[in-house]
């Protein structure tokens, strides 16, 4: 059997201080104002600052640096959003672009796999995803799976997974959070496939 990590999660050995990272993904762009009420973050036309702001309170509170991850397509915000951290005083921003359109799986994997590699986070422990309320579930259970893939394909401790979420929050029109629950269950159905010998 090949060497797994020497240690399955660097949390187990108390010697080693907790160290986070914290990740957030670009969200959908939308109006302050619509149908359900008014959003209560800063927004510049419709992009929405809600994500970003709750992100740097707690990269400020954990001492940690900000990955801030986007497809191609939303570029843009990327960059936006690394500047509104800057501003705010987080030393350590890193913006994340995934090439290609692959969503939520698509930018988590690029995320763990920057950390994952060391470099910058030799010393981190922890993986703090910052997302809303009607995303953080698919994107906890997605996290969490990325996170054990990549560190035993990497040979590397696991990171311990924490999260919160965006506070305050874009009220989300429920077809939104209808579709979430269906795309969890094709994440897991497609990951169970995926993992069984072919037929
Ligand atoms: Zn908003």
């Amino acid at each position: 059997m090949a060497a797994g990590p020497s240690s399955l999660c660097r949390r187990f050995d108390v010697s080693i201080p907790t160290q986070a990272v914290v990740v957030m993904m670009c969200g959908p762009p939308h109006e302050k104002e619509d149908e359900r009420g008014t959003c209560p973050a800063a927004h510049d036309g419709r992009r929405c600052y809600a994500r970003v702001d709750h992100a740097v309170v707690v990269a400020k509170r954990e001492n940690a640096a900000l990955l801030v991850c986007g497809a191609a397509s939303e570029t843009e915000d990327v960059d936006a959003y690394v500047k509104r951290a800057r501003a705010a005083g987080v030393e350590k921003v890193h913006p994340i672009v995934d090439e290609r359109f692959r969503g939520t799986l698509g930018l988590l994997e690029a995320a763990v796999d920057r950390v994952a590699r060391y470099g910058d986070f030799a010393d981190v422990t922890d993986l703090v995803l910052v997302t809303d309320e009607w995303h953080l579930t698919r994107a906890v259970v997605i996290a969490a799976n990325v996170v054990v893939k990549t560190c035993v394909r990497l040979r590397r401790p696991l990171l311990a997974m924490r999260w919160e979420q965006t506070s305050p929050a874009w009220n989300a029109p429920p077809v939104l959070a209808a579709r979430e629950g269906e795309k969890l269950m094709a994440f897991v159905l497609d990951d169970e496939a995926s993992a069984r010998p072919a037929a």
